[in-house]
């Protein structure tokens, strides 16, 4: 005999991370190529002598920079190990068993997970053609049951981010009691016209919060640390949900590090702008279909050639995230690991 344990388990799908093999270039995990900033590393570094003891609850300093940053109350504001675990702890505080969480799809993996891992039901709505969220059919799609919304811009993986007219006409068709939730992981690498400032949107709807991230474009992938911004009445019950100590000392430090340090990340993502114009455009001269992307990434709609694409890239020595039958998402790295991955994708074009 052995323990009971749920009984849904097999129906929770597991989240596949970006591969890392020894010797590759890795485009898998939409990281920054470039390690932390000397100040952030210092940071880092100091914050290690203190590491015996416990870091503040509430990531008090952080949330107040953060709130500066931003210009909104620090009581709007609540950080969180990774926004991902800010996605999960915004499921637990709004959702009973049974309650529905809505998202495009595909988006973001850990969606659906996290909806399970609650006793929620996810829900998930077909994009478009181009690969952007069919906000209309999101719309239609909420019910009696309906709690929250995902609401991914720039989406993952496929690129495309919600313009703020289009979200405005979504936002006034919701229903105040459901949730929108903004997750804006990829908000630093928008360059589109009429862009979505989530934190201005959460600021003045009840029931929208903007989720984002240390992760992606502040390059601390690895020491996970996220935010979220929102009326209070949302903020509450979402830090009640948090692990307590989960965002540890280090992360707090080189968050604030990394505020301070603002220009130069801004550099570094306008560099990441260009090289990403520039992979997709060679990718479509190659004749790949590669829908407009907001992100640090590009998504090629391979269908049933999306395995076969990622294992040719691989035997090139280029790790991308390959989401089988579907699509390849392929991260913008430095020029020189963008060129490997173009060298191959060119290959693969002349192959086929
Ligand atoms: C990377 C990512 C996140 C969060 O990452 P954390 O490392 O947990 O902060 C959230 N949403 C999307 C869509 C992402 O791609």
């Amino acid at each position: 005999m052995s323990p009971d344990v749920r009984s849904d388990l097999d129906a929770i799908p597991a989240y596949i991370p970006g591969a890392s093999v020894p010797g590759a270039v890795k485009l898998a995990s939409n990281e920054t190529t470039a390690g932390p900033l000397p100040s952030v590393a210092t940071a880092i570094a100091e914050a290690a002598m203190g590491a015996n003891r416990y870091p503040d609850i509430t990531a008090g300093a952080l949330v107040d920079r953060l709130a500066d940053f931003l210009g909104v109350p620090a009581e709007n504001v609540t950080a969180g190990c990774g926004s991902v675990a800010l996605c999960q702890q915004l499921v637990q505080a709004v959702c009973a068993p049974g309650d529905e969480v809505i998202f495009g799809w595909r988006s973001f993996e850990a969606y659906p997970i996290i909806a399970r891992i609650a006793h929620a039901v996810p829900v998930a709505i077909p994009n478009r053609g181009d690969g952007s969220l069919d906000l209309d059919a999101i719309a239609a799609a909420v019910t009696a049951r309906t709690r929250l919304i995902f609401v991914c811009t720039p989406n993952n993986p496929t690129g495309p981010a919600v313009s703020r007219a289009d979200l405005g006409k979504f936002l006034d068709r919701i229903p105040e009691r459901v949730t929108v939730a903004l997750d804006e992981a990829y908000y630093e690498y928008m360059r589109s016209d009429d862009p979505v400032n989530g934190v201005a949107e959460a600021m003045a709807r009840p029931n929208v919060v903007s989720l984002r991230t240390f992760s992606k474009a502040y390059g601390l992938a690895g020491l996970r640390v996220g935010y979220l911004v929102g009326p209070v009445s949302l903020v509450v019950p979402v830090a009640k949900m948090v692990v307590p100590f989960s965002v540890s000392s280090l992360a707090q430090a080189a968050a604030i590090a990394c505020l301070e340090a603002g220009d130069e990340l801004r550099a570094r993502t306008d560099a990441v702008v260009d090289e990403r114009s520039r992979v997709r455009r060679s990718l479509l001269e190659m004749r790949h279909e590669v829908p407009d992307t907001q992100a640090n990434f590009v998504w090629l709609p391979l269908g049933e050639s999306a395995t076969d694409f990622d294992s040719h890239c691989r035997e090139h020595l280029v790790i991308t995230r390959c989401f089988a039958g579907d699509g390849v998402r392929v991260s913008i790295g430095d020029p020189e690991e963008n060129d490997q991955f173009l060298a191959a994708a060119r290959e693969f074009v002349t192959r086929t």
